[in-house]
C-alpha cells in the first residue's frame, strides 16, 4: 500500500509512521507521488489491521497498489527513474551506449575495446569476465584478470564498466574491483538468491530478460531486487527464445513500450544477442530506440573474427561508429538525445 502523507508533516511523524509499518513487519520505502510523500509499506499487507494506518497522525490516505510487483511498478513511482551510474544518468533524457566485447579476453584487446568503444560515442564499457555458456567446455571467463583488464582499460577513458556476476561468493571480488553496473544475465534472472544478494547492494544492476520470462516474472524478478532496499535496477531486453530458428532469439519489441508504461525502471535493449549477426544489430538497435529504449548494450570487438565468444554478433568498433550516429537521428527524431558528444574519426589518409 501507498501510505500517502499530509503536506507539511514534520520529520518525527513521518518516522514515527515509518516506525508503525515496521512494526507491522512490513518495510517502508519512501516515495514521491506528483511531490507529495509518500510511504509505500511493502510485505503481506494482511497484517495491518484495518483503519491502523489511516488513524496515525500525519496520514492523509492509504492507497492501494495493484500490482503483484510493488516497487517497480509506475504506481508507487510515477516518474521514470534515473540511474546514475557515476556520472552517467540512464533513464534519463539521453539515450546510453554500453559497448564492449562478449568476453574479456587479454588486457591489449580490451585497451583496444576501450578506445574503439569511447571512439565511437558509448558511455559504457561491457565485457564478461565470468562467462555462462551453454557448453562446460567452452571458455569460461578470465575470472578474477578479466575484471582485472576490464577496469583498468576503462579507466583512461573515465568510462563506467559493466560486467555479469553469476555467483553471489564473487560480490566481494567485484566490489574490490569496483565494478559500476552488475550484469544479471538472462539465464539468472530468476535466480533468487543471486537477486537478493545484489539488492543488498547500492550497485546498478542490469536485469536482462529471462530466455522465456513474460514480463511479469521479470519485473517480479526486479521486484526481488527492489525489495531487498536497491532500486538502481536497468531492465534489459535481449530477445527471447521463439519459434523462429532463423536468428539467434527475437527482440521483444513490444515489451519496450510496455515497459515504459508499467515500470518507471528504466529499459535498455541488447541488440546482439537478440539478432545474433552482425548485420542485424543496426537495425535492432534503430527499432529499440524508435520504441523508447533508454539506451542500447551491443557487443563491440577489436577484431571480431578472432573473438573467443559471440564473434559473429559483434560489430567492428568502426561499424559501432557509424551505428552510433544513426542512434542520436533516430533519438532526436523521437525527442530524446544522444548521451555523449559523437566525433568524426580522422580520416584514413
Ligand atoms: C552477455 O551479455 O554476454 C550475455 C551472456 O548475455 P545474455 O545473458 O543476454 O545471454
Ligand atoms: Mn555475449
Amino acid at each position: 500500500m501507498l501510505i500517502m502523507i499530509k503536506p507539511n508533516v514534520d520529520e518525527a511523524q513521518v518516522a514515527a509512521i515509518k516506525s508503525c509499518v515496521e512494526d507491522l513487519g512490513l518495510r517502508a520505502i519512501e516515495s514521491r507521488i506528483r511531490r507529495q510523500l509518500a510511504i509505500a509499506a511493502i510485505g503481506d499487507q494482511d497484517v495491518a489491521p484495518n483503519g491502523l494506518i489511516e488513524s496515525l497522525p500525519g496520514v492523509e490516505h492509504v492507497l492501494p497498489i495493484h500490482k503483484p510487483y510493488k516497487l517497480a511498478s509506475r504506481e508507487f513511482h510515477p516518474d521514470n527513474r534515473v540511474v546514475s551510474v557515476r556520472h552517467i544518468p540512464i533513464g534519463g533524457d539521453a539515450i546510453q551506449v554500453i559497448a564492449g566485447p562478449c568476453s574479456v579476453e587479454t588486457p591489449e584487446q580490451m585497451i583496444a575495446a576501450a578506445a574503439g568503444a569511447m571512439a565511437a560515442g558509448a558511455s559504457l564499457l561491457r565485457g564478461g569476465a565470468f562467462k555462462p555458456r551453454t557448453s562446460p567446455y567452452s571458455f569460461q571467463g578470465m575470472e578474477e584478470n578479466g575484471l582485472k583488464y576490464l577496469v583498468d582499460a576503462a579507466r583512461p577513458y573515465g568510462m563506467p564498466v559493466v560486467t555479469e556476476l553469476m555467483d553471489p561468493r564473487d560480490i566481494d571480488l567485484f566490489l574490490k574491483y569496483g565494478v559500476d553496473v552488475i550484469q544479471i544475465g538472462t539465464r539468472n534472472m530468476q535466480n533468487f538468491r543471486l537477486l537478493k544478494e545484489v539488492g543488498q547492494l547500492q550497485v546498478p544492476v542490469i536485469l536482462k530478460r529471462g530466455l522465456s520470462a513474460t514480463i511479469k516474472e521479470w519485473l517480479m524478478a526486479a521486484e526481488y531486487i527492489a525489495a531487498q532496499g536497491n532500486l538502481n535496477i536497468i531492465l534489459a531486453e535481449r530477445g527471447v527464445r521463439s519459434f523462429e530458428p532463423a536468428y539467434r532469439n527475437m527482440l521483444d519489441v513490444s515489451a519496450i513500450p510496455y515497459l515504459k508504461r508499467e515500470t518507471h525502471l528504466p529499459v535498455i535493449a541488447d541488440p546482439s544477442h537478440a539478432g545474433g549477426a552482425a548485420w542485424m544489430v543496426p537495425a535492432l538497435s534503430l527499432a529499440a530506440i524508435a520504441a523508447g529504449a533508454d539506451g542500447l548494450m551491443i557487443e563491440c570487438h577489436p577484431n571480431p573474427a578472432q573473438a573467443w565468444s559471440d564473434g559473429e554478433q559483434a560489430l567492428t568498433p568502426q561499424e559501432l561508429h557509424a551505428l552510433t550516429r544513426q542512434v542520436a537521428a533516430v533519438a532526436q527524431a523521437s525527442g530524446r538525445a544522444y548521451g555523449q558528444p559523437l566525433i568524426d574519426l580522422p580520416r584514413a589518409s
